[in-house]
């Protein structure tokens, strides 16, 4: 089929008005938050049932064209990027916003079946008054979905505590990349067979679309104490976190701000009151029983205070603690205020190496002359080194994407990997090999070819195959597929 009919075909499926094609419609999907790296697809289409979707994977799949699931476009490893084919063939969009309704609330069993469209703040927004939440909490919670997050197996500040999505998702429906509908875990706590649920989880959409989505529901804890304690030297506030965690204390989030983003913030409008003349902020927050939390911030002021903390305050309110949080949360949209553009980087390092990694991060912003900045999930190590840069200077851009390896290079060699939450998607495909041998990558594309044969759903993501869209193993016969 020509092009011209593969859009007239979509348009049978879903409706004239839930496809766009026109090359100024397209703009908007040609990237996802890596503003770096772009293409524009052939078409980004918007279904509104698992039926239309399977509909189409199954027209993209007979006629061999390749697609690729997106969700708000939030995802900062360009795992939403619409790659083509080798052939110059290029790929259709299957966005999922409209997709975006809770089908079932069930507090008796603590869980919630949702369309994977949904934003994810929406979710703790209905169950709040219940005294539920939903417990992964990216920071860009407030516009990423929960089929995105399922994809990337998303974190967040409380991730640290209450673990990541793969941990609060317990059943998909899913169109597998041929077209067929499957159901993958179930609503229990544990299921027969192969984990194919936690295998999907973090595939980063290239094991097909995930249609409906059951999730767990977290209790929200009695009682919440926010900290802010700030540092005049940055490697005090790395040491204060890795005490914190090996005095036995488990905080719901710990998070560390850098002076950069602290006055970036504060010349925002989500000025949050952090003090601009310190090196870094920690954000500490503990949360649970009544009984015992008092005694426990305690025992956190006494060990900042310990590496020299020059402050530690407690949020007074409620609406004080949304404060100090809307500034950490809003951070990468508050440094569009350092310079146009913003690579964020996403790397996790073992929590006691952050003082002699973040200072090899900042020496590599200040050879490639680049502003820096940091603004991380500190206690499980979660580094997220921010280059900021113009993306109109070319030789600026290279930097920036030479520095970003480096970076990479660096929290591999102590020990890290070269993403923590954010996925590999196409950015840092080419760093796989800096983590696994060729016999380890080799395995993961055998476990990819399972769900998706054809290399189609998602080309050129995740993991390293050298031929895009055709990604299949020696001897596999693509025609006769
Ligand atoms: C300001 C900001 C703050 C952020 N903070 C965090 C953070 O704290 N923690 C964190 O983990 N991430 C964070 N992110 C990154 C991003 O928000 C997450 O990766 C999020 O999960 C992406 O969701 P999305 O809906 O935007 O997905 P997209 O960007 O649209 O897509 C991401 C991936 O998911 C796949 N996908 C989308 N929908 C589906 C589906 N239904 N089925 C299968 N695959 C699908 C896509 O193909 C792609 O590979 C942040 C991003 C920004 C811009």
């Amino acid at each position: 089929m020509k092009e011209s009919q593969i859009i007239a075909e979509l348009e049978r499926i879903v409706g004239k008005e839930n496809v766009a094609s026109k090359d100024d419609e397209l703009l908007v999907y040609e990237c996802d938050a890596v503003a770096i790296h772009k293409t524009k697809p052939l078409a980004v289409i918007l279904p509104k049932t698992t039926a239309e979707v399977a509909a189409v994977v199954r027209l993209l799949h007979q006629e061999r064209i390749p697609f690729g699931p997106r969700g708000a476009g939030t995802g900062l490893s360009s795992g939403a990027l619409p790659l083509g084919c080798e052939d110059g063939q290029r790929s259709v969009l299957i966005e999922m916003a409209r997709m975006n309704r809770i089908l079932e609330i069930d507090y008796a069993n603590h869980r919630a079946t949702v369309q994977p469209g949904l934003i994810n703040v929406r979710l703790t927004q209905a169950v709040a008054a219940a005294g539920f939440h939903y417990a992964p909490d990216p920071s860009s919670q407030t516009s990423c979905t929960i089929g995105g997050n399922v994809a990337e197996n998303a974190g967040g500040p409380h991730c640290l505590k209450y673990g990541s999505t793969t941990n609060h998702i317990l059943g998909l429906e899913v169109v597998l990349p041929t077209g067929e509908v499957v159901m993958l875990g179930g609503s229990g706590v544990d299921s027969i067979g192969y984990d194919l649920l936690g295998a999907f989880v973090g595939s980063e959409g290239t094991f097909g679309i995930a249609t409906s989505v059951v999730v767990r529901l977290t209790r929200t804890p009695q009682s919440v104490i926010t900290l802010l304690a700030d540092f005049e030297d940055l490697n005090d506030a790395s040491v204060a976190v890795s005490s914190i965690i090996a005095a036995g204390i488990l905080p719901a989030a710990l998070e560390m701000i850098d002076q950069v983003t602290i006055n970036a913030v504060e010349d925002s409008v989500l000025a949050a009151g952090y003090p601009r003349d310190v090196a870094a902020c920690l954000i500490v927050e503990l949360d649970g029983l009544e009984a015992g939390l008092d005694s426990l911030a305690r025992q956190v002021v006494e060990i900042c205070t310990g590496h020299r903390a020059r402050s530690v305050r407690q949020a007074r309110d409620e609406s004080e603690r949304k404060k100090l949080w809307a500034g950490r949360k809003g951070a990468f949209g508050a440094l569009g205020r350092v310079s146009p553009d913003l690579f964020v980087q996403d790397a996790v390092v073992p929590r006691t190496k952050l003082p002699e990694v973040l200072a090899g991060i900042y020496a590599i912003g200040a050879k490639y002359r680049l502003k820096m900045s940091t603004v991380f999930h500190a206690g499980d190590g979660n580094l997220h080194p921010n280059l900021n840069f113009d993306g109109r200077d070319k030789d600026e851009v290279a930097r920036v994407l030479q520095a970003g390896k480096e970076i990479m290079q660096l929290c591999v060699d102590a020990g890290g990997s070269i993403t923590g939450e954010h996925g590999v998607g196409s950015d840092k495909i080419d760093y796989m090999p800096m983590i696994f041998d060729q016999a380890s990558l080799d395995k993961m594309l055998t476990v990819k070819e399972v769900f998706n044969p054809l290399g189609l759903c998602n080309p050129g993501k995740a993991v390293p195959s050298g031929r895009m869209c055709r990604e299949y193993r020696k001897g596999f016969n693509f025609e006769a597929a």
